[in-house]
């Protein structure tokens, strides 16, 4: 048996609505991984979806996307689907901008908007 994607979820304000949208739509391949997420979208996902059990870490703008990034740095994460709000601008933008750069860094799928995250979840759940 293989392990499970070990799977990281984070929503800006504006887009928590479309990431609960997505775990509900996808929430068979969701309850096959680990999933970690920061505090509200965590939780935002759980109350909606019961049936997916999410780690919740801090908050966001409280160290939420760093504590994701040194996830990262020590290759606990396999993927992160990070729904990102272009429009409104953020006190923990280089927050972001670091668990971003990480990403890249160790070279993990990182989707940043609904269209990529669907093709990433299609393309996860394939056996
Ligand atoms: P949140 O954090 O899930 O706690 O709102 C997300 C963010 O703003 O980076």
């Amino acid at each position: 048996m293989t392990s499970p994607l070990r799977l990281a979820l984070i929503a800006h304000d504006e887009k928590k609505a479309d990431m609960v949208s997505f775990a509900i739509a996808h929430a068979d391949f969701l309850a096959a991984c680990d999933l970690v997420a920061t505090g509200t979208t965590g939780r935002r996902v759980m109350d909606e979806c019961p049936q997916l059990k999410v780690k919740c870490l801090k908050s966001g703008p409280l160290g939420g996307d760093q504590q994701i990034g040194a996830l990262i740095a020590e290759k606990k994460i396999d993927a992160v689907i990070f729904f990102v709000d272009p429009l409104t601008p953020m006190p923990h933008d280089v927050d972001v901008k670091a668990l971003m750069r990480l990403a890249i860094v160790y070279d993990i799928p990182l989707a940043l908007n609904h269209a990529t995250a669907e093709m990433l979840a299609r393309r996860l759940s394939q056996p």
